[in-house]
């Protein structure tokens, strides 16, 4: 089954809101295994939009809209569906009584246009919308084709419309799918080494891949494989790509970082030390704290990370870190001291530095010299890597994590 997704609003357009729905309403349609085969983007206009339905119409199973079911003059979307559908629309009762509900709360009453939101279609379905005010409809369409078409109207308000997603549409679209096979996707993650390197290793594979397809996507700190077979029932499915995506572990397993869609170098690093019990502490100089505040952002972080030093000044990390005077040894020689004294300090297993010799620089660029990368982890030699500094603290962040984030 072919869907589409239609996101309805001008803001989407101006650019001054990013449309996050579409994106969000293709993944979880992929979790069913229906794949996203068109998206459009279409303002609060009703000859466009009707000739946006339309298309969709004429290529497409189930067509999705998001945005425009709201109460005021723009949000047109309901009407211009029930008239390109032949159909009506009428108040649902039940999104009154939410509607009811809500302003009672408020100490409020409703204006008359806010009963526009519970407006739904005569001859369709209601999808009630318990997150907000204004409903959602689905329309059954006959076609001269075997399946029958699917139209739903999801409200825009992101929040609102993943409720719906969820809660409402998911179990619908389960229901009408259920005789057709499905489709599941595997993510494979990769760390370390380039996009174009892996297309090469895995050139036989790309070029004859059929069933269980192969994507590749570039992300900013690693590259994710996507494998999506498809079969009679999940599970079969999954067994398809778990056989493929062992063959593809055998031949990059150096840099395989695990599977999911949502991982990323930093979950890499906090899953491996929550793993291997261990602890790690960082002092920063240049950076500033990025590299702390990056791998804060993980979930559960806490349990592995103790905290850091974030010091452009020597004379602070010395005192702060216990250390003699640092003027005298290389920037390598602290770099290491700094690492080993960090862990001690935070009484952490590991402890990372990244510090820097700054030249001052004429060509306008943010950072120049030479950046420092130890790694001290208990028991075991520092160890130490030396880079020409890029331009932005971010860039050695990036690789940082990308070369860095295997050594423990
Ligand atoms: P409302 O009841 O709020 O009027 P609605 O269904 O009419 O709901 P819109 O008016 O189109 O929705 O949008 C409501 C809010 O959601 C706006 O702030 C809009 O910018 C945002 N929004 C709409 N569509 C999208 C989208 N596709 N992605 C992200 N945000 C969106
Ligand atoms: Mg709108």
């Amino acid at each position: 089954m072919k869907t589409e997704i239609i996101s309805v609003g001008t803001e989407l357009l101006m650019g001054y809101v990013v449309d996050t729905n579409a994106g969000r309403i293709a993944r979880e349609l992929l979790t069913l295994g229906l794949g996203t085969y068109y998206q459009q983007t279409v303002g609060d206009n009703p000859d466009r939009l009707r000739d946006a339905l339309e298309l969709a119409s004429k290529r497409s199973d189930i067509i999705i809209l998001t945005g425009g079911l709201g109460p005021t003059q723009d949000d047109i979307t309901k009407q211009v569906a029930a008239d390109v559908l032949g159909d009506e629309l009428v108040l649902d009762e039940k999104q009154l009584d939410i509607i009811k509900g809500v302003f009672k709360k408020r100490g409020t009453e409703p204006d008359e246009k806010v009963y526009r939101e519970a407006l739904t279609f005569k001859h369709g379905q209601t999808l009630l919308n318990e997150a907000g005010l204004a409903c959602g409809s689905a329309y059954v369409r006959e076609t001269n084709k075997e399946t029958k078409q699917h139209i739903l109207l999801l409200p825009g308000v992101p929040y609102e419309m993943a409720h719906m997603l969820k809660n409402k549409v998911k179990p619908y679209l389960q229901e009408i799918i259920q005789d057709e096979g499905v489709i599941e996707s595997l993510f494979m993650n990769f760390n370390g080494i380039g996009e174009s390197k892996v297309a090469t290793l895995l050139n036989d594979k790309i070029e004859n891949q059929t069933n269980p397809t192969i994507a590749m996507y570039a992300k900013p700190r690693h590259i994710t494989i996507r494998l999506t077979a498809s079969a009679k029932d999940a599970e079969t499915a999954a067994r398809m790509n778990q056989k493929a995506a062992e063959e593809i572990q055998e031949i990059l397993s150096k840099h395989f970082i695990g599977y999911g869609e949502d991982q990323t170098i930093e979950t890499y690093v906090v899953d491996r030390l929550k793993k291997k019990n261990l602890t790690l502490s960082i002092l920063e100089g240049f950076t500033s704290g990025l590299v702390m505040s990056s791998l804060t952002r993980v979930a559960g972080v806490s349990a592995v990370f103790e905290g850091g030093l974030v010091s452009l000044n020597d004379k602070m990390t010395e005192s702060q870190l216990g250390l003699e005077d640092l003027s005298d040894a290389s920037a390598a020689d602290a770099a290491k001291m700094t690492a080993e004294q960090c862990a001690e300090t935070f009484q952490t297993a590991i402890g990372l530095s990244v510090t820097a010799e700054i030249t001052p620089n004429t060509s306008g660029q943010l950072l120049s010299g030479t950046g420092y990368i130890a790694v001290f982890i208990k028991g075991k030699p520092v160890k130490m890597k030396q880079f020409p500094l890029p331009e932005k603290p971010q860039a050695v962040l990036r690789d940082l994590l990308k070369n860095e984030a295997l050594a423990f």
